[in-house]
């Protein structure tokens, strides 16, 4: 085997939802698995069209009506300028993020990764020799500064990988530091992958790096339909950037993928079509949100703001000082409740839930985080 494997390991994440299933009562907020199904006249146009249509090889790259979605709904939902062939459809942002990684990383280049970090990221950098470099924002709490991520570049850095909304803190980057961020792009002339995946499930205000139109040709944003449109299964994902890092990257999706199910993709195409806004998802997820929210700041947990996504960081500090790792096991195995450890995403003393069931349900396991809290403090 390639030596390289033997520095990743399988994620934390998938352990314990393997570990959740001992227990047929368990309250699993462990996969980041939106809680509403993907509309369900997109389901019905993919099976209208597996049955009537032969479905060959896609077109390199993606079908053109896809490309031509994208582009559309991102320029006018955000403010970029993309054209057609600055847009490559992947299985997923997951291969946005190989792409990027094999595409511009050499041996020896640093990648700085701001924390918590999304797992799916250090693994692509290591697996090209490449060097991952944590940028710690705890003293912000978690909210990324250009300040923070300078004095972290040397000479070795290669690229920068933000997420906005966050994954797991559900914060977005604010403006005026994606104007900072932009400026340290052309200071070093490093680039930047920009993870996007959560940005049409932002509570508020949303600010994409795609709108710097000058610098196309360092700034790679990649998003997907797992999260907005709940496709996760579908595996349609998309990155947009300069047509000439496009076609380099196009030979990495054509030699190892070649490309997504059209079936899929022609799914994304309805999807834009039909539900370009998900107000009445944002609506639910932030609702499910602060209700969780109050209800653990109540009991002492520390709880980063979320800004989208549907995801809560929180803080046990006040609670116990046990690892993430040792906490959420134990939390698993008294209250059948299922958590992250922070440490997957880089950090200790918090956890993150993913949270993905009903109101019902995060009332419940709000009643036995409590007991479990009560008898911690007797
Ligand atoms: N990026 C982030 C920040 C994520 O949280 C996830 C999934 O949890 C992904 C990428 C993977 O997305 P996809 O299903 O499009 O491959």
């Amino acid at each position: 085997m390639n030596k390289l494997l033997d520095n990743i390991k399988i994620s934390e994440i998938r352990t314990i939802a393997l570990e959740m299933k001992k227990y047929e009562d368990g309250i699993n907020f462990t996969i980041g698995e939106p809680s509403q199904d993907i509309p369900q006249d997109i389901k019905k146009y993919m099976g209208e069209v597996t049955i009537n249509e032969r479905i060959c090889y896609p077109q390199t790259g993606g079908i053109p009506e896809l490309k031509k979605a994208v582009v559309d709904f991102y320029n006018t939902r955000f403010g970029s300028e993309y054209s057609y062939d600055e847009c490559l459809i992947t299985v997923g942002a997951t291969e946005g993020i190989s792409i990027f990684t094999r595409a511009l990383l050499d041996k020896g280049d640093e990648v700085l990764l701001p924390i918590p970090s999304y797992p799916g990221y250090y693994p692509n950098v290591i697996l090209s020799e490449a060097k991952p470099v944590y940028v710690d924002t705890s003293k912000e709490n978690f909210k990324l500064k250009a300040s923070t991520l300078e004095k972290y570049i040397t000479d070795k850095t290669k690229a920068i990988i933000l997420t906005t909304p966050n994954n797991p803190t559900g914060q977005i980057i604010d403006k005026s530091e994606l104007d900072g961020i932009v400026k340290l792009i052309e200071k070093y002339g490093i680039y930047v992958l920009c993870d996007e995946i959560y940005a049409t499930i932002a509570f508020d205000k949303f600010y994409s790096m795609g709108v710097y139109k000058n610098l196309k040709d360092k700034i790679v944003v990649i998003s997907g339909f797992s999260k907005s449109h709940s496709m996760t299964g579908y595996r349609v994902g998309y990155m947009l950037t300069s047509k000439e890092n496009i076609s380099n990257f196009i030979k990495l999706n054509q030699y190892t993928t070649t490309g997504v199910s059209t079936v899929s993709q022609l799914g994304a195409v309805k999807a834009i079509e039909l539900y370009p806004e998900r107000l009445d998802i944002i609506k639910e997820n932030k609702e499910k949100a602060e209700y969780f929210k109050k209800g653990l700041e109540r009991l002492g947990f520390n709880v980063i703001n979320p800004e989208g996504a549907f995801y809560l960081f929180v803080g046990y500090s006040n609670i116990s000082k046990k690892t993430s790792a040792e906490f959420c096991l134990d939390l698993l195995q008294k209250t059948h409740v299922g958590v992250v450890p922070g440490i997957s995403f880089g950090v200790d003393g918090y956890f993150r839930i993913s949270i993905t069931t009903s109101i019902e349900k995060i009332k419940e396991a709000l009643e036995r985080i409590e007991r479990y809290v009560r008898d911690i403090n007797e």
